[in-house]
């Protein structure tokens, strides 16, 4: 999961969690304050009408019912009101309660006789309705109970809309908190996000130079970048040490190579040694030698590669350049058949030299790895605005698990082991092509042979990347 998706979801989270706490203590706060002053008003009620009722128990009767009448009647409607006698059979009721009665629970009136009062939840008539019920007593002698009920009805509503009101508030504040959190996270990621980038063009481009742009804010991004600049620091310091000493060691390497080369030569012509062992071994000697100055050429060619030499630019008859190839290579091809296919008069820009070892690469490869009696055909020709120069070969193939590795730098494949070569001769390849802003594409499967296309710009057109910006000898 994406590090901003997580941040936003943390951060929803914990918001939810503070809305769902502050939302369960409000709700709490006001359903207790409700619950208390609906018993307060019924407290307050009842004794009102304990006082009345006992004063109306003191006088005589008829007078008392004369002067105060029946329950209820100095009560507010929204008030019930029952009063029992000693026993707890109903005495009076006050109208609103109709024919309906308070229903009596013995506990609450046990509780009310011993001189507390009770408060209960009970239902009438399917509602909830709280219950007050007390103890009636004049001059100390006990004369039967009180009831005062109130429906808990509104309470009940106004805590219903609480909850909706808390439910809607809290989910729409959550999703506008969400969607704020998701924008947060994004602009405090944007500053790694464009350090990726910049990192992630640098290791495209094995552009060891680059640096990323330098963040004014003083934080823990500008760390990164700082510490991400240093470690570039290291290792272009030692990418340019490593690149020096295999120029170097090619460089020094070529001269006593020749010396070498030339001294067996004389001592093989000079005719001195006349053993039959002794001249297989000067054979093996010279054979190896020459192995080491083409591996050395080679090392040094892809150490001026990753140099950043640049091509010269000038304009090349690719047709021509084809022809002379075939008229130079024919004569040692052997028993392989070199032959010419299409030509198309066409011109690039770039570096004859480096064209040619290119291509002489590329037929090399094609003479070597096709058995006696084969053939290898080149051929040049404009394809989708490009111009295309293909060996194809009648050879053994390349194996699919090989064809992504050949370009790599010493890679060979387990058939060529018998040959000779030194597995440098396609990296150099592609990277004469991408200088010059082109590719090599190959098509090839076992027993049918291989074909390797060169596809280079036209000249007036553009190169598609600079010649710097090249990756090395990368798996097409
Ligand atoms: P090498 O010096 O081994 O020829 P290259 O870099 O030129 O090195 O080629 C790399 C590998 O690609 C070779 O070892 C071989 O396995 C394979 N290869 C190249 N060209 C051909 C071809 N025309 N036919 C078959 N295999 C080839």
């Amino acid at each position: 999961m994406p590090l901003r998706l997580r941040l936003a979801i943390l951060n929803g989270a914990v918001l939810a969690g503070a809305i769902l706490l502050l939302s369960l203590v409000a709700y709490a706060q006001v359903s207790r304050s409700l619950a208390e002053s609906l018993d307060e008003s019924l407290r307050a009620q009842g004794e009102n009408l304990a006082t009345l009722y006992e004063a109306r128990a003191s006088l005589p009767s008829p007078v008392d019912q004369r002067v105060i009448p029946q329950p209820g009647v100095f009560s507010s409607p929204t008030f019930l009101v029952q009063v029992l006698n000693p026993d707890g059979n109903v005495a009076e009721r006050s109208s609103g309660l109709g024919n309906r009665r308070l229903p009596v629970n013995p506990e609450s009136v046990r509780q009310a006789g011993e001189g507390h009062v009770a408060y209960e939840t009970v239902v009438l008539d399917g509602q909830p309705v709280r219950l007050y019920t007390t103890a009636l007593f004049t001059d100390e002698e006990f004369i039967g109970y009180l009831q005062v009920a109130r429906s808990l009805q509104a309470a009940e509503q106004a805590l219903a809309f609480l909850r909706t009101t808390l439910l809607q508030v809290g989910a729409g504040s959550l999703a506008i908190a969400l969607v704020v959190a998701w924008f947060l996270a994004g602009a405090s990621l944007d500053p790694i996000t464009r350090i990726t980038r910049a990192a992630d063009e640098i290791a495209v481009s094995v552009r060891f130079d680059r640096r990323l742009a330098r963040v004014e804010t003083h934080d823990e991004v500008a760390r990164l970048a700082e510490t991400f600049n240093r470690m570039m620091d290291r290792l272009e310091s030692a990418f340019i040490a490593q690149r020096r000493f295999v120029a170097d060691a090619s460089h020094e390497l070529r001269t006593p190579l020749t010396i070498i080369r030339g001294n067996i030569e004389m001592l093989r012509r000079s005719g001195s040694i006349q053993n039959t062992e002794m001249q297989e071994a000067l054979d093996d000697v010279i054979a190896e030698a020459e192995r080491m100055t083409r591996l050395v050429g080679g090392l040094l060619a892809l150490a001026r590669a990753d140099a950043g030499q640049e091509i010269a630019r000038a304009s090349v008859r690719l047709d021509e350049l084809v022809e002379n190839i075939h008229r130079e290579v024919q004569p040692s091809a052997g028993k392989v058949g070199l032959e010419l296919g299409e030509r198309q008069a066409i011109e690039v820009q770039g570096d004859l030299d480096a064209l040619k070892q290119l291509l002489l690469i590329l037929v090399d490869n094609g003479i070597k790895y096709t058995p006696p009696g084969g053939r290898v055909t080149v051929a040049v020709r404009e394809r989708a605005g490009f111009a295309e120069i293909s060996v194809q070969d009648t050879g053994p193939g390349i194996a699919p698990e090989d064809l992504p590795n050949i370009f790599e730098r010493f890679y060979r494949a387990t058939a060529a082991r018998g040959q000779e070569g030194t597995g440098l001769g396609l990296a150099i390849a592609l990277w004469i092509a991408r200088a010059h802003g082109g590719d090599i594409v190959v098509e090839s499967s076992p027993g049918t042979g291989s074909c390797f296309t060169i596809r280079l710009p036209l000249k007036g057109e553009s190169p598609r990347q600079s010649v710097r910006d090249q990756p090395l000898a990368v798996t097409p």
